[in-house]
């Protein structure tokens, strides 16, 4: 069966035959305005449970359009379990570490204040518009949630420790990553990760300690040039996922 075209859009409701999909004020004018889609025109629509559904346009009134559901197009995929921990960048830069976290398989966004972390507020409702965006435009069938912003230390204390900690680590006695991660393969080819990538500043001294003394934790050297954190964040995301995650 050929693979069915249409644009993806991450939707509320219920995906079932027949069903009707009502849409966001943004997502009609995307479909009405931007794409100049009109009634029958088919939409990708998935809501991280049901699977993909193609559904079509149906206009509702003159300018209001509603999605009616008619077949899946693809089942519910489990996911690999990746958290990615990461200290918040400015603006644009973090726009661009949470949509390449997504692309990359992370199935949560947890921003991670630090005592260099560069900014204190965090707007989350921007995370999620760039985590739906990316999730749309990169075929994945769930969004993942991004969690409010939470101390190093709080995070830590709160650590499941069967979710091995990979922790972006410059300073990392292996300099081989893929010695590194492969080397905690050992404890199952499916085990929950986290991956912690640190601040524009680093880690000071006592978070170091904290996060060294850790029982389940990987030190993921990134190679001898000091990256960017969004550059690490992606590196990083790259490598576990080809190691430990579902790139194999
Ligand atoms: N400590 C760095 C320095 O000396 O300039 C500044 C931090 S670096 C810009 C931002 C984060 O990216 C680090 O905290 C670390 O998590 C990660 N990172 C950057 N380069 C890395 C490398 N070569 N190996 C492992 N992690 C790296």
């Amino acid at each position: 069966m050929e693979k069915p075209v249409g644009p993806r859009l991450f939707v509320a409701g219920d995906l079932m035959g027949d069903a009707v999909i009502v849409l966001e004020r943004d997502q009609v004018n995307y479909l009405v305005n931007v794409l100049r889609l009109g009634a029958g025109s088919p939409v990708l629509a998935f809501n991280g449970r049901d699977g993909e559904w193609l559904c079509g346009i149906e206009p509702v009134s003159r300018k209001d359009v509603v999605l009616r559901v008619r077949r899946q197009t693809r089942p519910q995929p489990p996911q690999a379990d990746m958290h990615c921990l990461f200290a918040p960048l400015k603006s644009a830069r973090l726009d661009y570490m949470a949509q390449k976290a997504v692309e990359m398989g992370a199935t949560l966004l947890q921003p991670i204040l630090t005592r260099r972390t560069q900014v204190s507020r965090i707007n989350t409702g921007r995370l999620v518009a760039n985590a739906v965006e990316a999730a749309e435009q990169c075929g994945l069938l769930s969004v993942p949630p991004v969690a409010i912003e939470m101390k190093l230390e709080r995070a830590v204390a709160a650590r499941d420790e069967r979710r091995l900690l990979i922790f972006c680590d410059e300073d990392a006695p292996v300099a081989n990553p893929l010695d590194a991660l492969l080397a905690s393969r050992a404890a199952g080819p499916d085990q929950p990760l986290a991956l912690l990538v640190g601040p524009e500043g680093g880690f000071d001294d006592e978070e170091r300690r904290l996060l060294l003394a850790q029982p389940r934790i990987v030190r993921l050297s990134l190679g001898p040039r000091i990256l960017r954190a969004d550059t690490a964040a992606v590196a990083a995301l790259a490598i576990v996922q080809a190691c430990l995650g579902d790139w194999r």
